[in-house]
């Protein structure tokens, strides 16, 4: 069926209703899934649904979740069992999951069975059919699944952006790289990256709308431009978007060590846009752990990148994910990630305990470690790691740095945001200041932020 034909069915549904129709999409993990449930919500008002930040006003409830951890999905579950009572109060309330979260057979099995309200689900390749899923439980399917991948979203899909000056712009989606304890690249399917013209195009109107910050997605940024028709690799598309004029940032991620090259170093440090920051995963610190999980890099080539940056460019910036508790991890294993903390002194870490996702080849391996020697080993590397960041963040201590506000609190009368060296900045300011770009001052470090006043707005 047409999908305009698909859009006036249900829009002529929705004129049957006693009130007007609301949507509510709930986005949970990474950036990649906000960004996905941006165009959810963009799908939704075109078809006529008045977005709504109250569940149990809302007439289709979509939770866009995410699969990377055990932890955050029981999360996930837990709050799709508080919409029992709404749906009860609502039998004509669609509840729906999806995201990569949705891909999952075991999922769908316990929805099936202990979560049987949960009508409509819709993998992470499935965006585009939201209209036909939600017109086939309209005219009375009981439940209904779409899980094909359907390649590259459609560029056409409207899209509500959460923030007017700040935005995500996916490049490429999907991950070939099979981590031997990430369930990313079976439920996101194989790579495949948008057109340069097409991610030019949505930057150039997004900056020209007043845009400050560009996130560009994907879950290996560097092997961008693989299988394209036009020959460009990540740093070439950089390039071309950095001359897009006016006053912005281009931050991005992930960057796959095993692909992130000196051209990419050289490109951000030429660009007059994108940041001078890398979050640049490293996993853990053991060379025989990284083998195990087919990273396909050493941490001496790892170290190697970050030598050549910051010897062209001392303030440089690093951050980096850590997964502590590798079922083969050992005690001089984690010795070696400290060790490389230690050298690297990354601005930041987002750091995870493992957690076996079922079909990975991580999931079968016994662990050498037990979960309390694992949890001893992470507040040893977060305590560490505040030591290490409080005091390299010390190198901006009397420099100028360019920042954009982010967010304000009125009862401390700061603004907080990020630089362009990817540090959070707080400044005295206001609300209205909010979404603005300014140069500042570093007058003071916090462990985990730097403090300072305005120069110039
Ligand atoms: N593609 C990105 C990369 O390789 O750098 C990462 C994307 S993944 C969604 C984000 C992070 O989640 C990973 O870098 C890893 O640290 C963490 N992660 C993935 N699978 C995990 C697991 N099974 N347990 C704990 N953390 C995991
Ligand atoms: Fe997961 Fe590895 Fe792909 Fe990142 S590169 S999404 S960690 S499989």
């Amino acid at each position: 069926m047409q999908k305009t034909i698909i859009r006036e069915r249900i829009r002529a549904i929705l004129n049957t209703f006693d009130h007007i129709p609301r949507a509510h999409v709930q986005s949970f993990g990474c950036q990649l899934n906000f960004c996905d449930g941006e165009k959810y919500k963009g799908v939704l008002q075109d078809l006529g649904y008045e977005l709504t930040e109250q569940p149990e006003n809302a007439d289709v409830i979509l939770f866009n979740a995410c699969a990377v951890r055990a932890h955050a999905e029981s999360r996930v579950i837990g709050r799709l069992g508080t919409l029992k009572p709404i749906k009860e109060q609502n039998p004509r309330l669609i509840v729906g999951l999806c995201g990569c979260m949705a891909e999952e057979e075991e999922v769908r099995a316990l929805l099936k069975k202990s979560y049987p309200f949960v009508k409509l689900i819709l993998g992470a390749g499935a965006m585009e059919r939201l209209p036909e899923s939600l017109l086939a439980i309209y005219e009375g399917e009981k439940r209904h699944e779409e899980l094909e991948f359907s390649g590259l979203p459609d560029e056409t899909l409207p899209t509500v952006r959460d923030s007017v000056f700040q935005a995500s712009v996916p490049v490429m989606y999907g991950c070939n790289n099979f981590c031997t304890y990430c369930i990313v690249p079976y439920v996101r399917g194989r790579e495949r990256s948008r057109t340069p013209d097409a991610i030019e195009q949505e930057v150039r109107s997004l900056i020209e709308k007043g845009c400050r910050e560009i996130l560009l997605l994907g879950q290996n940024v560097n092997s961008y431009g693989r299988g394209l028709e036009e020959e460009i690799d990540f740093p070439a598309l950089l390039q071309r978007l950095d001359r897009i004029p006016g006053d912005y940032f281009i931050r991005f991620m992930s960057s796959h060590p095993k692909d992130a090259t000196p051209k990419l170093i050289d490109t951000m440090l030429q660009s007059e846009h994108i940041e001078h920051h890398l979050h640049l995963p490293v996993q853990c610190g053991s060379n025989r752990v990284l083998q195990e999980m087919n990273r396909r890099y050493t941490t001496e080539k790892y170290l190697e990148l970050i030598d050549y940056t910051r010897k062209k460019a001392p303030d440089f910036g690093f951050s980096s994910d850590l997964i502590v508790g590798f079922p083969t991890e050992n005690e001089a294993d984690f010795a070696d990630t400290m060790r490389l903390i230690e050298y690297v002194k990354y601005d930041n870490l987002y750091t995870f305990i493992y957690s076996p996702r079922s079909g990975t080849p991580a999931a079968e391996m016994p662990f050498a470690s037990t979960q309390e020697q694992i949890s001893l080993r992470m507040k040893q590397l977060l305590a560490r790691q505040r030591e290490i960041s409080e005091e390299f963040n010390k190198r901006f201590l009397g420099k100028k740095v360019r920042f954009l506000a982010e967010k304000a609190d009125s009862e401390t009368g700061m603004v907080q945001g990020k630089t362009r060296e990817g540090m959070m900045l707080e400044v005295p300011g206001k609300t209205e200041d909010v979404g603005k770009m300014w140069d500042a001052e570093v007058t003071g470090v916090k462990n985990w932020a730097l403090t300072g006043r305005i120069l110039t707005k």
